[in-house]
Parts: C-alpha cells; structure tokens; sequence
C-alpha cells in the first residue's frame, strides 16, 4: 500500500487521507483521491566499439553507482523526445537513429517516495567515440565497459540490472 508522509487531505485539509488501494489515497472527510501511477522514464544503451556507455550517479537516489543517459518523461513530451532531451542535457549529445528494445519496471526512492516507474530502453549504435560533456549537476562520471565488465551490483537500478542481462541475451548488438 502507498505509504506518504503526509496524512492531511491536500484538498480539505482533514487528517483522514489514507491509502484506498495499492496506488491512491483517499480523505474520508471530502472524498478527494490522489492516485500515485507510474510514471515513464527512459534509458539510452549507447554501444560503440564493444563497450556500453554508464555514467556515475551524482546524485540520491544510488548516489555513486553506474546508471544509462536518461531520465522522467516530462508532460507533453514523447518517449524519443524525452530521452533527445536528457541525452542533450547530461552528455551534449545528440542522437539520430535510436531503436525502441525493451522495457523494465522500476522504482525509484526519492525523499522517503517510493515512485513505481516504467523505464523503455533505446539503443543507439555508434561507430565512434562520442565527444561528451557531463551535466555535473547530477553526474559525477562516466565510463564504457564491455557488458562482462558490468557486474550487477556496479548498476544503480533494478531496471538497469534487467535490461544488461536482457541485452546480452537478445543478440541485438553490432559484433
Ligand atoms: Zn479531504
């Protein structure tokens, strides 16, 4: 059941909002009901040259371990555009042929929050290495490893530790 920090009613005000089900809460004063859906993130598998590009989390939540380019899908915007943007955003780079692989369940702490996501996961095939500029904000490094390099406890996410195991198996890589 959803578990916020909050038991006052955001509409009366009331300390009667509870958890209805496992995604909304309901205020038995006033009957208003949030519900807490999932919400659509995206990830970018950039391989070039063998080797799978991660970038090193700057910030809570797994502060410090690897992740893939991406982020939230923000109101309005497509999945491809979503991750165009984030791609831009974290590394400067823009990308042309990206191609739709999978997705993963997520979730995602952030301030005592736990938010359900989907992450869908692009594939991006490059024949050079990219030149990159980091969004320092958010992220501390990056690195590419060949996918017997990445061991699941390196990687941020559970999505993430999914969808490496999935790519290996898939045989969707260039040799
Ligand atoms: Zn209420």
């Amino acid at each position: 059941m959803l578990n916020l920090p909050s038991a006052y009613c955001p509409q009366c005000g009331a300390q009667a909002f509870h958890a209805h089900c496992q995604k909304s809460l309901i205020c038995a004063l006033c009957g208003f009901r949030y519900f807490h859906n999932v919400a659509a993130a995206v990830g970018a598998l950039i391989y070039c040259q063998g080797k799978l590009l991660l970038v090193e989390r700057g910030l809570e939540p797994s502060k410090g371990l690897l992740d893939v380019p991406g982020g939230f899908v923000d109101y309005g915007e497509s999945i491809e555009q979503a991750l165009r943007r984030e791609l831009y955003e974290e590394l400067q780079l823009s990308a042309e042929q990206m191609i739709y692989v999978f997705s993963q369940p997520n979730t995602y702490l952030y301030k005592d929050v736990e938010y359900h996501t989907v992450d869908s996961f692009f594939l991006i095939t490059l024949d050079h290495l990219p030149t990159l500029v980091l969004q320092e904000s958010e992220l501390s490094g990056y690195c590419w490893l060949s996918l017997d390099e990445i061991k699941p406890q390196m990687l941020a996410f559970a999505s993430l530790k999914m969808a490496v195991k999935h790519l290996a198996e898939l045989q969707v890589l260039p040799d």
